[in-house]
Order: C-alpha cells, then structure tokens, then sequence
C-alpha cells in the first residue's frame, strides 16, 4: 500500500504549479503528478508579454519551466505523466498513475482547459508561429496586420473585436450561416467596419507564407465545395474550449460543460478535502495569472483544511510565506 501524502496535485499548469510553490513552502511536501504534457496551454504559445513581473516578456515554455522550477526548489516532487483513475469516495484519496498508486488526504485539481484546436497539420505546426488560441493574449503582435478569426460563438466575436483595436483587418469564418454567438455580441462584430465574414467556410488549410510564418488561409465553402484563399499573418482559433475533466465527472460535481463547481469563494469542491483550481473550473478569465491566483488559493485551503482536520485550525496560514 502506498505512503499516504498530505497532498497530491494533479496538473502541471500554472495552477497546479503555484498550488505546489505554496505548498511546499508550507512543509506539505506535494507530489505534483503534472501530466505527460506537462506545462499546459502556455506550452503552445510563443512570447507572453502580460505575465507580470517579466516587462520584457517570456516565451510560455520558458515560463513554465521556470514556474516547476520554483516549485522544485521548496521541495515539491514530480510525476510526468498522466492521472489514468481517481478515488475520491473514501479517504486517504487515490489517484492511480498507469500501474502506480499514490494515496493521500488532500487533492488539489488543476488539469486546466484545452483550446479546441481545428485538428490541421498546418495549423499544428504554425502554433505560436502565428497560429494562436488566445486573442487577449497574442493581438497585439498583430498590429496593423491582417487576421483570421475561426469560430461562430461569443468567443469569436470578442476575439475579433478586440483584435481590431490592432489589426488592419479581421476575418471571421464560420462554418456556418447561422451564429452561436448571441444578438448583441454578433451585431457589434457586424458593425465594426474592419470586420467581414466568410460563411459558411471551413479552413482547409493554414498557409505557411515561408520562413515558418502563417501568410493566410486556404478556405472551403461548405455547400459548394469553391475553394479561396484569404491572406493573413494571424489565425486566431476561438472554437471553444474543453475543461481535463473526463476522470473526475463522476465525482465532482460539474457544470452542462463539464466545468468543475467550487464554493463560491473558495477552491473547496463538493467533496471535502479535494480543491480545484485554474481553467478546469474558470471558464471566464482564462489567463496564466488569473489561474497562478487560484493555484495559491488552493493551496492555503488545503493547508487550512489540513490544520482544522488535525486540531489547530489556528496554526494554518501562521507561518512564514
Ligand atoms: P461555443 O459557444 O461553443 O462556440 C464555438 C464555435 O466554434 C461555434 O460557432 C462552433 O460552430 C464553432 N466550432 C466548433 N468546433 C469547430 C470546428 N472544429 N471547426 C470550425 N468551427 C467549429 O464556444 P465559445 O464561443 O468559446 O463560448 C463558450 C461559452 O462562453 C458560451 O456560453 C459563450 O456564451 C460564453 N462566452 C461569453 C462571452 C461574453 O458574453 N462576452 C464571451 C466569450 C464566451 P457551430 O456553431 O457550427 O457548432
């Protein structure tokens, strides 16, 4: 039977890394089990200029590398591969890793979101290259370029709006004549004169203008099959996002979108001593460091659950950070 550990973390985003930065900061000795991939969606970005604390900016891979090496140094241990089962119904906890068991009284979640992607072998390898997931993150790298927007939904609205805050001109192609989008949300994009769409088009093809850089789109109408190109030095995917949630749904409760429900307030789950953090419960900001917050939360939860189940609640957050 396994050693039973204070915490185990599951996820290597900045969510989960953070939590482990605390924690092991905190004497709590967290097992981080940060996944094959470990590093998340930062992993597929290239410059990140709004991450505080780095005014020259940082390529992602880089500053998750330098977040588990933060962790690292306060004790916290890793596992690189992924999460196959969890057991939340009795305690300690057991989260099962291929043939491994590792047991342990709190869990603290933080597996993250993944952009969908459109599934193109162009668009995989211009990632970063021009290809992004994130509108908030990477528009103005784009100023007065051309871009393409993919998606019908709210997202690809807000995403092509605020690009033209930078870009000459915006693109949207949708797959379809009608929108998910709502009315308001649609109707601005429709009003901003440096906005038109394509519809009802699907992306064929991301082009790659040489040197590695995308140079536009190659497009397929999807009733009479006609094929065009558009020119662009930006594709920005917004077709939604899928929460890492497929092993817990039967144990936490979720939201229609698979989206973990934590207390208002706090990381605490439906299920006393397992916490969540990050994109795999907040669907709205989304960002590094909206999610780097929530991994810090979790774990002063989890450190003040801890300090109540054992009999001084008032030891918790005490000491030195
Ligand atoms: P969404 O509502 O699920 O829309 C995804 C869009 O991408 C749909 O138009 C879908 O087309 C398209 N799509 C999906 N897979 C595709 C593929 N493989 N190829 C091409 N197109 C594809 O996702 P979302 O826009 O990210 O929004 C998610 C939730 O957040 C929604 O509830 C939304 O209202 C909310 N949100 C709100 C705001 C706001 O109010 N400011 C902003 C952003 C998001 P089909 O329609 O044909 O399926």
């Amino acid at each position: 039977m396994a050693d039973v550990r204070e915490l185990i973390i599951i996820g290597g985003g900045p969510a989960g890394y953070t939590a482990a930065l605390y924690a092991a900061r905190a004497n709590m000795r967290p097992l981080v089990i940060e996944g094959f991939a470990w590093g998340g969606q930062l992993m597929i970005t290239s410059d990140v200029e709004n991450f505080p604390g780095y005014p020259e900016g940082v390529l992602g891979p880089k500053l998750m590398e330098e977040f588990r090496t933060q962790a690292g140094r306060f004790g916290a241990e890793f596992v690189t591969d992924d999460v196959t089962r969890v057991d939340f119904s009795e305690r300690p906890f057991t989260v099962v890793v291929g043939d491994d068991e590792y047991r342990a009284e709190i869990v603290i979640v933080a597996t993250g979101a993944s952009a969908r992607q459109l599934g193109l072998e162009s668009e995989r390898g211009l990632q970063g290259k021009g290809v992004s997931y994130c509108a908030v993150c990477d528009a103005a790298f784009f100023r007065g370029k051309e871009v393409v927007v993919v998606g019908g939904g709210d997202s690809a609205m807000e995403e092509a709006i605020f690009l033209t805050k930078f870009a000459n001109s915006v693109v949207v192609v949708h797959r379809r004549g009608e929108f998910r989008a709502s009315p308001i949300m649609l109707d601005r994009a429709r009003a901003n004169e440096r906005i038109s769409f394509e519809v009802p088009y699907v992306v064929e093809e991301v082009l790659d203008a040489g040197e590695g850089r995308v140079g536009g789109v190659r497009l397929r109408h999807v009733e009479t099959d006609e094929a065009k190109g558009v020119p662009a030095q930006g594709v920005f995917v917004a077709i939604g996002h899928d929460p890492n949630t497929a092993i817990f749904l039967d144990q936490l409760d979720h939201d229609e979108d698979g989206y973990l429900i934590t207390q208002p307030g706090s990381t605490a789950t439906n299920v006393p001593g397992v916490f969540a953090a990050g994109d795999v419960v907040d669907y709205v900001y989304r960002q590094a460091v909206t999610a780097a917050g929530m991994g810090c939360m979790a774990a002063l939860d989890a450190e003040r659950w801890l300090a109540a189940r054992h009999g001084h609640p008032e030891a918790a957050l005490a000491g030195p950070r």
